[in-house]
């Protein structure tokens, strides 16, 4: 409303300014429009009073000062007709004044051309006859009434000239203030239309700044300029926002990267300290000389090879054919002692097998309370050699030392087996199984020392096959093999379990005695005769008869040698009179 008003008064203004110097031209158009009507009258004058000077004088000065003064009226009249063209009043008029302005002419020209031609006397005549001063009067009045009517015209166009300006002054009085107001105003607008988006852009930017990535301005800034100032900012905090991230994202990458490079620097160095571990167990496990020996270093290394994993190494053992378990570590709540090959799924699959949960996998019939549990198959050749219980599941460094544990274990476990067999090859009798002579020889220089420490009582039994050569040489060699094969596993059978059953050679044996005096040895003698006297061993489902032993037997007594031999000759001494005695009989040692 305001901007209208001043728009209209600016416009008022303009226009009445203009008008204004429109009229004050007009003014100096009529005054210069007189200026020429005087000089065209001053002209005119000049020139008649030359043209009678020149009459009167003769002085042919005159003639030519006429011809300037009249050239000079004609010329200003000519102007004051161009000036006065618009105005068809003064047009009249100047035409009333051209036509008298000629007519003098004329009769004065009539003057001067007597005068140029000596005529004074005519000249003087003409211009006694008083037309020329006629003309002259008319064009006076003419040329007055003409400046009456253009100073008439003039002073309308002052005043006209003096009402707009003062209509312009007036305008201009109220327009100043109105003016001084909106250019405040608009001063306002500017400032606010600058300051507003300017403190916007300056508050995202010092947020940005301060690390707020987020910060964007909204653009409706009220100008396009400042939008596009704030479309500029957007994009460009866009373009840092975008590139702090993917420096961020390539930051945390190096950072994985580090920790991954830390990760697996800490793992290579912990798996040397497991290597070097298992290297420390596997010398150990191979020095062995017993399977109690080998359990022992298995708990020891076990869990440091596998910290936090409570478990048993189950061994199979062929003779029972069974898993036992050799060793345990941890607290585990509980284990079972044994258990058959079948009941385990590792040891039916060849692999291992664990369950991390209820459900999740079948159970092993001998862990069937466990719900998380690992079982790992110790084979060596295919053959079953045992299986590694471990009560928890097993992470991948943890399966890593499992698999080398495994193997290392596996590996003793076999060597073990070879040396016991190898052992049990240089200690036993292959046709009976019994231990052999030289084994009988240590073990009785074992058992005099023991029995001479705890003083307790020591005996041997050296018994033989009656007629054994004639048996042998009836049913064959065959025939004498199945006999000794039975007479062994009777006197196995029949004899204590610490009594030490050996065959001293051919069809003899050798018992050893711990902790048995004499008297009681012959009672507990006198069954096994007897056993084997009622048995009748066969070869191929055919009887081959029956067979008697004789026994002799001897006390060691402390003046007796302590390899044995005296005892042993005792014994035999003992046999050799049952032999003697008819056989199939049991004589004690007397000394
Ligand atoms: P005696 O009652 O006096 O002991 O008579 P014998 O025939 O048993 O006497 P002798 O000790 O002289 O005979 C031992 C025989 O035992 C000699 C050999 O033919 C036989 N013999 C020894 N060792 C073995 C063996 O490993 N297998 C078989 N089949 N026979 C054997
Ligand atoms: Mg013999
Ligand atoms: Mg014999």
């Amino acid at each position: 409303m305001i901007f209208v008003s001043i728009l209209l008064l600016v416009l008022g203004v303009a226009d009445a300014s203009r008008k204004t110097q429109e009229s004050f031209r007009w003014v100096m158009h009529s005054g210069m429009v007189l200026r020429n009507m005087d000089a065209t009258m001053a002209g005119l004058r000049s020139a008649e009073s030359a043209q009678r000077g020149y009459v009167l004088t003769r002085n042919s000065t005159f003639e030519s000062t006429y011809e300037v003064e009249l050239a000079q009226a004609h010329e200003s009249l000519a102007k004051v007709r161009e000036l006065t063209q618009d105005n068809p009043f003064q047009q009249d008029r100047i035409q009333a004044i051209g036509n008298l302005f000629d007519e003098w002419n004329s009769h004065s020209q009539k003057v001067i051309s007597a005068a140029r031609a000596s005529d004074f006397e005519r000249a003087t005549d003409l211009i006694k006859s008083g037309s020329g001063l006629a003309s002259m009067t008319e064009l006076e009045v003419k040329a007055n009434e003409f400046v009456g009517a253009e100073r008439t015209l003039q002073s309308t166009r002052v005043e006209l000239a003096q009402r707009r300006l003062h209509t312009v002054r007036s305008l201009a009085l109220v327009g100043g203030p109105l003016i001084a107001i909106f250019s405040a105003l608009v001063s306002v607008l500017i400032i606010y239309g600058i300051r507003r988006p300017i403190s916007i852009l300056d508050d995202a930017m010092t947020r940005f700044g301060a690390g707020d990535y987020s910060q964007r301005t909204h653009t409706r800034m009220g100008s396009r300029e400042f939008a596009r100032l704030a479309k500029g900012y957007n994009g460009m905090a866009e373009s840092i926002t975008r590139s702090a991230s993917e420096s961020q994202a390539r930051k945390h990458e190096l950072q994985a990267v580090h920790e991954e490079l830390l990760t697996s620097a800490r793992a290579l160095s912990d798996r040397n300290d497991v290597i070097e571990l298992l290297g420390a167990m596997s010398h150990r496990m191979q020095a062995t000389r017993s399977d109690t020996e080998l359990a022992e270093v298995i708990s020891i290394f076990v869990p440091r090879v596998l910290p936090g994993l409570p478990g048993a190494l189950y061994a199979f053992d062929q003779k029972r054919e069974r898993l036992v378990a050799i060793s345990r570590w941890g607290e585990v709540s509980f284990l079972v002692e044994s258990f058959l090959q079948d009941e385990c799924w590792a040891l039916r699959r060849g692999q291992s097998h664990w369950i991390s949960g209820v459900g999740k996998d079948v159970t092993c019939a001998h862990a069937p309370d466990r719900t998380v549990y690992h079982c790992e198959p110790l084979l060596a050749a295919g053959e079953v050699i045992g299986v590694l219980h471990l009560d928890g599941l097993l992470d991948e460094e943890q399966k890593f030392r499992m698999t080398m544990l495994t193997e290392n274990i596996a590996s003793a476990m076999v060597n073990r087996r070879l040396q016991d067999n190898l052992k049990e090859q240089t200690i036993r009798d292959p046709l009976t199984g019994l231990f052999n002579r030289r084994y009988m020889q240590e073990a009785l220089s074992l058992e005099i020392a023991r029995a001479a420490r705890a003083k307790s009582p020591l005996c041997v039994v050296m018994c033989d096959v009656d007629h054994f050569k004639r048996f042998n040489d009836q049913k064959g060699h065959d025939a004498g093999d199945t006999v000794l094969k039975a007479v062994a596993a009777t006197l196995e059978e029949k004899f204590r379990d610490g009594d030490i059953v050996c065959r001293y050679g051919g069809e003899e044996f050798t018992i050893i005695a711990p902790g048995t005096r004499q008297e009681d040895l012959l009672r507990r003698t006198e069954a096994v005769r007897l056993a084997i006297a009622a048995a009748e061993p066969e070869l191929r489902g055919e009887p081959l008869g029956k067979i008697t032993m004789s026994f002799g037997i001897a006390e060691w007594i402390p003046n007796m040698d302590r390899t044995g031999d005296a005892l042993l000759a005792a014994a035999d001494k003992a046999l050799y009179e049952a032999k003697h005695a008819g056989r199939n009989r049991i004589v004690g040692h007397t000394a």
